[in-house]
């Protein structure tokens, strides 16, 4: 285990309590019932508090209101917003090993990508939506004689942030920075599964910078009080990153009650399409592994099913099982370790189910068991699956698992290719590895998905939009594309007369 990783200062923080962040204060989950975090690496309880119910989510959202009426954020100046989101990215970097661990513990990710990537991301999202805050804008609509039309770009109010667990810190990151950015008060829900880094962000905040009481609340609970969120008339907006059935569950909500926007960005099926022509085609095969099993498999754009021409099928399978067995699963502090454990028991006895309907589908080439191994005995750990010949119809082909199994499905043709890859209720992301430019660009207007990737799959810039079609979501994050769905667009005419 490496040097740099604070163990015991993490020790100290857990035991301390953890409460609500509402209106600038630290206050008790309204809830009789208690959450308990839990390591998934060894079953152990991390901390545990009490919950928001939804009467104090609701009041929290009344008082996140009032702040915004109040124009407590809207008004203050738009360098002094951008300030304080690059004071939040050197809190993070100045805490990189402590937020990575706290990142690690809950999620079971490897600790070294939390370090690596996860963490020092979040950073980097407040750093480029500060540099956003006078640069987003409204304009001046061409317009007959004797009228001027201008737009203005407001903030939509109160904005619901209900984050996953897959990514936690960085989903929350990716939706309070541009809310905080155009002057919207925000309330963020992680997951209950894996709060601690918000928790700790919150702290530093709350300790080191100067941030009006009501702008940015925090409130730990379950999906089940959570909901109130979505149902409040006193919340404008929601930013929603999770599965597509909650996605329908807020939609729904939102038709209940005032209407409120959403953002959804849902889950995921994502077909990589290794053409004959594959450049680099061991490259490509490493690539597209990678992507598919980093972070166990808990990634919604992920390359879960691997369509493969049937000229360099075997090639291309014998490779993945022979890179498939030769991951080792374990403690995700631990050096030399590839992959940690799944992020909770619901989550493993979900993919373990989909192994068993796997087994009845297809043939089962790689994994397909837990690995219960030594230490491993109490932690959620998975081997590496995968599954060849899948019919493209077959549950494991069409359904999201979110884990680390893999569908490998044959094809001939370029048109049954597409066929395939479109045939899933999703469409978040697409590979495409093919030689041939016009096919490449062809395929890529073909495929009924959010983000296309040609010759490397999974390619992500804060700059570039990220988000899906059909049932992957509504909307685009990351980007401008954030910018506009935190505000509202109010369009102003004037008349000046003919003379
Ligand atoms: P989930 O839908 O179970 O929960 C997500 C969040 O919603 C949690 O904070 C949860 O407490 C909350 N929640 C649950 N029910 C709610 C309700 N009725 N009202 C309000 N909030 C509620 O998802 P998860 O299991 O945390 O994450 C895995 C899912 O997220 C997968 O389907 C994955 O594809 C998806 N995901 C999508 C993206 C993307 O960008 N498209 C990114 C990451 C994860």
């Amino acid at each position: 285990m490496s040097n740099n990783i604070p163990l015991a200062w993490a020790q100290e923080w857990l035991a301390t309590p953890k409460q609500q962040y509402i209106n600038g204060e630290w206050v008790d989950g309204a809830s009789a019932e208690s959450w308990a975090v839990k390591n998934p690496a060894n079953g152990e309880t991390l901390c545990s508090f009490p919950i928001a119910d939804a009467d104090q989510v609701e009041q929290t959202a009344a008082i996140a209101n009032q702040r915004h009426q109040a124009g407590s954020w809207s008004k203050v100046s738009r360098t002094e917003r951008a300030n304080l989101l690059r004071e939040i990215a050197r809190l993070i970097r100045e805490n990189v090993e402590k937020l990575a661990l706290l990142e690690t513990l809950p999620n079971g990710k490897l600790f070294s990508e939390s370090m690596a990537d996860d963490i020092p991301t979040c950073a980097d999202i407040f750093d480029y939506y500060a540099g956003w805050t006078d640069k987003y804008y409204g304009e001046t609509s061409p317009v007959e004689d004797g009228f001027l039309n201008y737009t203005l770009q407001e903030p939509v109010g109160v904005c619901g942030l209900i984050a996953p667990w897959n990514f936690p810190l960085y989903q929350a990151s990716l939706k309070i920075a541009p809310a905080l950015a155009m002057g919207n008060t925000v309330i963020i829900k992680p997951s209950e599964y894996t709060p601690l880094t918000t928790i700790f962000l919150m702290e530093l905040i709350d300790r080191e910078l100067d941030i009006p009481a009501g702008v940015l609340n925090m409130l730990l609970t379950d999906g089940k009080n959570a909901n109130q969120l979505t149902l409040s008339h006193n919340v404008h907006k929601v930013s929603f990153t999770g599965s597509t059935g909650v996605g329908r569950k807020i939609v729904q909500n939102s038709g209940a009650s005032n209407l409120k926007a959403a953002t959804l960005e849902l889950g995921g099926k994502s077909p990589c399409i290794f053409f004959e022509d594959t450049p680099d085609l061991d490259g490509a095969i490493d690539r597209a592994f990678t992507v598919m099993f980093s972070h166990k498999g808990e990634k919604c754009s992920e390359p879960t099913r691997f369509l493969i021409h049937d000229s360099i099928y075997d090639y291309v399978l014998d490779k993945l099982i022979t890179k498939a067995e030769a991951i080792k699963c374990g403690d995700p502090l631990a050096e030399g370790v590839d992959q940690g454990p799944q992020c909770n028991e619901v989550q493993f006895n979900k993919i373990m189910e989909y192994i068993e309907i796997g087994k009845t589908e297809a043939n089962l080439v790689a994994g397909g068991y837990a690995d219960t191994e030594g230490d491993n005995a109490n932690g959620f750990f998975i081997r590496p699956t995968i599954f060849s010949d899948v019919d493209p119809n077959a549950r494991i082909a069409q359904e999201e698992i979110f884990g680390p199994v893999l569908s490998c499905i044959r094809f001939n043709t370029t048109e049954e290719a597409v066929a395939i890859a479109n045939s899933t209720e999703y469409g978040l992301a697409a590979g495409i590895y093919t030689a041939d430019v016009s096919r490449a660009h062809r395929v890529a207007e073909q495929l009924d998905a959010g983000m296309l990737f040609i010759n490397r799959y999974g390619c992500y810039g804060l700059a570039a939009p990220f988000g899906g079609f059909k049932q992957s979501g509504w909307g685009k994050e990351m980007a401008i594309h954030s910018l506009a769905s935190y505000t509202k667009n109010k369009g102003v005419w004037v008349y000046y007369g003919d003379a």
